[in-house]
């Protein structure tokens, strides 16, 4: 893996009319810029992220993401950002401004595709709108089907887009111009509608944010010789948790709780346990397609809330280990996690320790 992104937040925002720049204004919970950060992390795509700022932004403790100075004009903050990462031997870079905060991890994706037999790869859309073009006295009509308008986030080969940004002295709006400027082939792929620049106040209003909640419940029995699977990790214990699949009662209340909240039944329905083909499938198999549909629908995880039930293992000694593990699984930070223990007094099944069950309930915001 080696591309970089690099997110241009250097912008004055003149027609957004407020001293705070709207990169860093909040929009559907958190600063404007995050939403890309928080897409390139979660794409996988990128060994090391740049915004380049011309504010300081204190809050970002990741080690993969690097905050740089930029120019005063947008082709100069580009090029300070590529010159930076000149010697740090990436393949492929992609630029993107980080006043269009609603592009998917999908999109992404395809201009990672596209680059394997392309150096530029750019997303456009069209216009519904019939177009004008003013020349110095007279109006004249366009042909709109011929208008591409270009979005970013662009993708490129890096040694490419280096080479023409070191001498290029112009103003250009993208680095797409660049390689039209210099007669190099592009290649356009088709953008998204959604991915519209926020230029004015009444642009944030565009999109609306909601927010779903489901539940999820889970029991197995313990038998002895067997592994005891939780969250996705392996807990040393006397006993094991039996089932079709590994029994892992963690991570089915929190799959029952996903699907409850994008109202897609069950994890019964998803994987009948009559079928011989999920005979002692792993759970975190059965959560894959489930974060595919998240991904896919435009849900994002805000947190997790976990009850175990059980007399023993102590959850005290374990959280941390079920934490890292639900973290990895889910792709989401430890601290959208929490994990409690709840004994039941020696009672029933579960006091005896012939049974462990687990409830959680999960939030998801959906943008539309
Ligand atoms: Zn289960």
């Amino acid at each position: 893996m080696s591309n970089c992104f690099i997110l241009l937040a250097a912008g004055k925002g003149k027609r957004f009319k407020s001293n705070n720049p709207k990169q860093f204004v909040n929009y559907m919970n958190k600063p404007l810029f995050m939403h890309s950060v928080d897409k390139a992390i979660k794409s996988k795509l990128f060994k090391l992220i740049i915004i380049v700022s011309n504010v300081p932004i204190k809050s970002i403790k990741d080690k993969s993401i690097k905050i740089i100075k930029g120019g005063k004009e947008r082709y100069q903050s580009s090029q300070k950002a590529l010159n930076f990462i000149k010697d740090k031997k990436f393949k492929n870079v992609f630029i993107h401004d980080a006043a269009r905060p609603n592009f998917s991890i999908g999109l992404l994706k395809k201009l990672k595709s596209n680059l394997r037999n392309n150096n530029a790869v750019v997303p456009f859309v069209k216009t519904e709108n019939s177009t004008k073009y003013r020349k110095v006295n007279k109006i004249e009509n366009l042909n709109r089907d011929n208008l591409l308008f270009t979005q970013t986030p662009q993708s490129f080969d890096f040694k490419s887009l280096h080479r023409l940004s070191k001498v290029n002295k112009n103003i250009v709006t993208d680095e797409a111009s660049l390689f039209l400027n210099n007669n190099k082939k592009v290649k356009f792929i088709k953008g998204e509608e959604g991915n519209f620049k926020i230029t004015t106040k009444s642009d944030l209003k565009k999109k609306n944010i909601k927010s779903f909640y489901g539940i999820g419940f889970d029991i197995h029995r313990l038998i002895k010789d067997k592994k005891l699977y939780l969250g996705g990790t392996i807990i040393p214990f006397h006993s094991g948790l039996k089932g079709h699949s590994d029994g892992d009662v963690i991570l089915h209340a929190i799959i029952d709780g996903l699907l409850g909240a994008m109202r897609k039944k069950d994890i019964g329905t998803l994987y009948p346990s009559n079928k011989r083909k999920f005979k002692n499938i792993r759970s975190p198999n059965m959560l894959l397609p489930i974060l595919k549909t998240i991904e896919k629908d435009n849900y994002f995880i805000n947190n997790v809330d976990i009850n175990l039930i059980c007399e023993k293992p102590k959850v005290s000694k374990y959280r941390e280990k079920i934490v890292s593990s639900l973290s990895n699984l889910l792709n989401i930070n430890k601290n959208q996690i929490n994990l409690k223990g709840k004994t039941v007094e020696k009672l029933g099944l579960i006091g005896k320790e012939l049974a462990i069950a687990c409830e959680a309930i999960v939030s998801l915001n959906h943008y539309d």
